[in-house]
């Protein structure tokens, strides 16, 4: 049927057919997580008994607001937590991170990132090196930073984490890759590193970053015995719906303090007026389920093709997942930016612009990036990057629905690897 659409050489399209063959119990696998996950966002709206006027958003403070409370709530159940904030007041998941570490930690207080280095926005959050500096970091407040690196086979140094979580206030763990080549972790290996760092210091609060990681599998991080987990509302957890937004959930006492930091300290959670996007917040939430299926079935097709054409994709195709990414070393500038530019003209949305590398700052060589999105920025929706330089790696995320996502990452191969210019 594809072929009434777009012209794609036989090659491909056989390779297409037999992905699809190969993926058949993958996609059983993920549509079964998403059934579960929709089932249980279902009892969260009934058992909270959602109605049409938490639909409707506040003004000015936003003084008892009960759509804003009410979503929280929601939220929580959905996740397992005891409390959470899921707001539009989030600017970003590195927004919500940074909420979250100030809400925590005091001065003299240590953080230590059990993972190896956190994602590279929070850099400067932390303080780390020159990045930030002058303008408020964690270090400048007076807190320590302490960061266990992974071992080279890219797993938690379990044994390093027990020697420093004694004395440490807060624990970071991070679930997705981020810019690196290493998998996300399963809950059983995020669950063994707080077991870890617990057994070392029992007052120690446990962060999972759990961008990408949310309605991947069945639990969540709060499940396997993180006392916090935090997100965006523009990847997996808005469902492609939310326009902005974060959250943060866990344990009770620990919202809390987050919620004093998010707004002002004594006034927390009661102000924050919600406009008109409460409905989007809710209605994305609902599909959230169900748009991570759609994207993990896109990351899995992806990951079949490419490691049938020899292009050694992380994760592989028939493993589990915990995030939404796919990461494969496109072997040359010109193939990296060809398959962006076929990720882009199969988007929905500017699909006539052609992506060009270009210098960002922050980056130490030029950057590449589809983003062909209804929400700007989005990495739930289809979209790609990847640094140009060796090895030409290339991070592909998203997709609303698979269907369209499919086209768009045979339009990204042929461009890449099946055409002359
Ligand atoms: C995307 C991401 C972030 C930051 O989220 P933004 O919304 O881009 O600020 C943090 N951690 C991980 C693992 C991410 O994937």
């Amino acid at each position: 049927m594809i072929e009434e659409f777009y012209d794609f050489p036989q090659e491909l399209l056989d390779l297409d057919a037999k992905a699809l063959e190969l993926c058949k119990e993958q996609f059983a696998h993920l549509e079964e997580i998403r059934d579960y996950n929709q089932l249980k966002m279902l009892r969260a709206f009934t058992d909270n008994k959602v109605s049409a006027t938490h639909l409707v958003g506040s003004t000015g403070y936003g003084y008892d607001d009960m759509g804003r409370e009410k979503l929280d709530q929601v939220f929580a159940q959905v996740v397992g937590a005891e409390d959470a904030l899921c707001r539009s007041h989030f600017l970003s998941g590195t927004h919500a991170l940074t909420v979250a570490l100030f809400g925590l930690l005091r001065a003299g207080d240590t953080l230590l990132a059990a993972t190896g280095a956190p994602y590279d926005t929070l850099e400067s959050v932390i303080g780390k090196g020159e990045s930030g500096r002058g303008f408020g970091t964690l270090q400048e407040y007076g807190i320590h930073y302490k960061e266990v690196p992974l071992t080279k086979d890219w797993q938690p140094d379990y044994e390093a984490i027990a020697a420093q979580a004694p004395g440490a206030t807060v624990c970071h763990i991070q679930r997705s890759r981020g810019y690196t080549v290493r998998n996300a972790f399963d809950l059983d290996t995020i669950e063994k590193v707080i077991k870890t760092v617990k057994a070392a210091n029992p007052d120690i609060v446990v962060m999972v970053d759990n961008c990408y990681g949310e309605f991947t599998q069945k639990r969540e991080p709060i499940q396997v015995g993180a006392d916090l987990m935090v997100g965006s509302l523009i990847k997996n957890a808005g469902g492609g719906i939310a326009p902005t937004g974060g959250y943060i959930a866990g344990r009770k006492d620990l919202v809390e303090k987050c919620a004093h930091r998010l707004t002002c300290p004594g006034i927390g959670r009661e102000l924050g007026c919600t406009l008109d996007v409460l409905r989007q917040l809710y209605l994305g939430i609902y599909y959230a389920p169900g748009v991570t299926c759609e994207a993990l079935k896109t990351a899995v097709y992806a990951q079949c093709i490419l490691e049938l054409m020899g292009k050694n994709p992380t994760p592989k195709y028939w493993e589990d997942h915990n995030d939404i990414v796919t990461c494969f070393e496109a072997g040359s500038a010109q193939a990296l930016t060809g398959f962006c530019v076929g990720i882009q003209s199969g988007s929905p949305v500017d699909s006539y612009v052609s992506p060009e590398p270009y210098a960002m700052p922050g980056y130490d060589s030029e950057v590449v990036m589809a983003a062909g999105a209804f929400t700007l920025g989005s990495s739930i929706e289809l979209s790609c990057d990847g640094p140009i330089r060796p090895p030409y790696a290339c991070y592909l995320q998203g997709g609303l629905n698979f269907t369209a996502s499919r086209a768009g990452v045979l339009l990204a191969l042929k461009k890449a690897y099946f055409s002359q210019d």
